[in-house]
């Protein structure tokens, strides 16, 4: 008995042992899948949660970027690469031995329009335009010694115009008219030119609107003007406002009028453009 006892208690010994074994088994094969299931959460993190916030940061950087390519456009001055829009020709109307028309006050219109004409030009540039000037001083485009000045002056200019091929040219002027009461701005263009006409339209509806006109015009067909029938470019002539009007003259110097009137040309300029494109 002693013996088939002892070999009973061995047997149960083995039995446990075994069992111990397969318990210790299991606990290894536990750990293994525990450490199977951690580095499978750790590569779903790493796959799913960090691209995401990945694309969010790339989403945004390309925001950032399409900003930044907005600011470019915006400011081709800054980055020196101007002008991706197309060429504008502003034309500072007279200078020179011709002052065009001197208002009551004293005021000369040749100074007036070279001060819109700048101003003008800084907006279209802000804007990704090229801008040519007829003349940027001054000064008339005549020689000295030409005996007719204003011929030459004037052939000079539509030669510019000709030269740059513009999308569109805009000559600067101030009125004049025997009744000094009457006062506003008035857009004149070729009336052979429908696309002349739309823009002529679009500066004369910003203008009127921006600067809250009274009596507001509308653009008028003209077809004497040299400037206008002698360009091919779809041009206008943009009249700020009468300087026969003392108190218009005194408002169109004014820088803080002369940045409204200059602000509504370019919006109306850019009106139309925004309509042209295909
Ligand atoms: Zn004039």
């Amino acid at each position: 008995m002693k013996n088939r006892k002892r070999c009973v208690s061995r047997v149960f010994r083995r039995a446990a042992s075994a069992k111990d074994g397969v318990i210790k088994n299991m606990d290894q094969e536990t750990g293994v899948k525990l450490l199977q299931y951690f580095m499978l959460g750790i590569l779903l993190v790493l796959c799913f949660i960090l691209p995401g916030t990945g694309a969010k940061r790339t989403a945004r950087e390309s925001v950032r970027q399409g900003g930044s390519q907005e600011l470019r456009e915006n400011d081709p001055g800054g980055s020196g690469s101007g002008g991706e829009k197309g060429t504008i020709v502003i034309d500072a109307g007279h200078g020179g031995d011709d002052p065009g028309m001197i208002g009551p006050g004293g005021v000369n219109e040749k100074e007036l329009n070279l001060v819109y004409a700048k101003k003008l030009k800084g907006l279209l540039e802000a804007q990704g335009y090229r801008v040519v000037m007829t003349r940027e001083t001054e000064d008339g485009l005549y020689d000295a010694d030409q005996p007719n000045k204003k011929a030459q002056d004037m052939e000079r200019r539509v030669k510019i115009i000709e030269e740059s091929a513009p999308l569109l040219t805009v000559s600067i002027h101030q009125n004049s008219y025997p009744d000094a009461s009457v006062s506003g701005p008035q857009v004149f263009y070729f009336e052979h030119s429908k696309e002349a006409e739309k823009l002529a339209s679009s500066v004369q509806s910003a203008m009127n609107q921006e600067l809250g006109i009274e009596r507001p015009r509308t653009q008028k067909g003209n077809t004497t003007y040299y400037i206008l029938k002698r360009s091919s470019s779809v041009t206008v002539i943009v009249e700020c406002g009468f300087l026969t009007n003392p108190q218009e003259e005194a408002k169109l110097q004014q820088e803080e009028y002369q940045d409204r009137v200059a602000r509504a040309v370019c919006d109306g300029i850019l009106e139309y453009l925004s309509q042209s494109v295909v």
